[in-house]
């Protein structure tokens, strides 16, 4: 049986926060007519896909999942078990806004059967979470970090964010320090990145918020890696470190490039080399999902240069790139056209070949994307 990854996207939100581009509602007002949406769209593409594949992961992202009443969330993951093949040891995460949960709603979501909380902590410092208009404190941070653990959470993974607004070497390393002394095991470092269409975007264009360079970002970042690997957490993707087997089995499905289907508003999928993704819009969606079962909006097939382009994209943000996994499924000439290119960037220490595979090294992974872009 093929491998199958589900997003489920839960939109709610108690704000919007400045620098988000996400697809989030400031209103709770929808919740029960969401719920019968995504049941409505389960059923639709359990029909497509329940004999042949076996669902590996569930993961509610969002918006703020952990803003629902854990009894919602339960009658999506027993729907899902009825309406789908679905592995019993399956991972199934939720991310987790701190100021959202007490100890009472973390025990009832362990007892449903979450047994991933990714928390979206992204400071352990009050004036860059105030900066970042979250709703939480560092201190509040730390107690729903702690009070998950001891509600039976063994897998849990914390977001940070690096390269604020006059963020120091110094202060970003207290954050590391204070993340590496919490009861975790996944850690997701992001660079401070500006979108189009957020309050941020407005407050850097009007002159109110100056970025730091990229410069300094790759400093931060290297840091970064050096400073988790000496505490344990490996790096198994750009942004992203785990003690060893706490790698997340979903989001490693989107790097590995295996299947993929996503329910809810903005949801994108990915089946055998088809992508598609959903309306953004809640009364769209619901509108859709009405009326045909599904809330697809646009498509688009790949082509084999395209996968090829994208195989090598994730791989090399990843566990690195197989080249017989390349030849035999994507590109029989790619490493011969590439050849020279690869081996200057051996030459200068950005990537190191093991076995098959090709990796980036430290110095690599800072750059990735100009690397990668050269590739043709
Ligand atoms: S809580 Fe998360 S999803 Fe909601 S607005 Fe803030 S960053 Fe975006």
């Amino acid at each position: 049986m093929k491998e199958l990854a589900i997003y489920i996207h839960i939109p709610f939100c108690d704000h919007k926060c400045i620098y988000c581009d996400f697809y989030s509602i400031v209103s709770y007002q929808n919740v029960l007519s969401y719920l019968y949406h995504l049941k409505k769209e389960i059923e639709f593409y359990s029909k497509s896909f329940c004999d042949e594949y076996k669902v590996i992961s569930i993961y509610f992202g969002g918006g703020t999942p952990s803003f629902m009443e854990p009894s919602y969330i339960e009658q999506l993951i027993s729907f899902l078990k009825q309406e789908f093949n679905i592995n019993s040891e399956m991972e199934v995460t939720l991310e987790t806004n701190p100021g959202t949960v007490n100890t009472n709603k973390l025990s009832e979501f362990r007892k449903i059967g979450i047994n991933r909380l990714s928390i979206g902590v992204q400071s352990f410092n009050d004036d860059e979470l105030k900066f970042l208009t979250r709703i939480h404190d560092s201190s509040t941070a730390v107690q729903t970090v702690i009070e998950a653990n001891n509600c039976g959470f063994e897998n849990i993974s914390i977001d940070l964010i690096f390269n604020l607004p006059n963020q120091t070497l110094l202060k970003w390393g207290k954050n590391l320090q204070r993340a590496v002394q919490l009861p975790i095991k996944h850690i997701s470092a992001y660079s401070l990145i500006l979108e189009k269409g957020t309050i941020l975007n407005k407050m850097v264009l009007d002159g109110k918020v100056n970025l730091q360079d990229a410069d300094y970002d790759a400093e931060l970042y290297e840091f970064t890696i050096d400073f988790l690997q000496e505490n344990g957490f490996n790096q198994y993707e750009v942004s992203n470190f785990s003690k060893p087997s706490f790698e997340c089995i979903h989001n490693n499905a989107y790097w590995h490039y295996k299947n993929y289907l996503g329910l809810g508003t903005s949801a994108h999928s990915f089946i055998e080399g088809k992508r598609w993704w959903n309306y953004s819009s809640l009364t769209f969606y619901s509108k859709a999902v009405n009326e045909k079962g599904h809330a697809k909006i646009g498509e688009e097939i790949l082509t084999q240069k395209e996968k090829t382009e994208e195989f090598v994209m994730l791989s090399l943000r990843s566990s690195g790139l197989d080249i017989e996994l390349l030849k035999e499924y994507y590109d029989s000439s790619w490493y011969v056209r590439n050849q020279s290119y690869i081996q200057m960037l051996m030459q200068d220490g950005y990537l190191l070949q093991k076995g098959n595979s090709f990796k980036l090294t430290k110095k690599g992974y800072a750059v990735c994307d100009e690397i990668i872009s050269k590739f043709h």
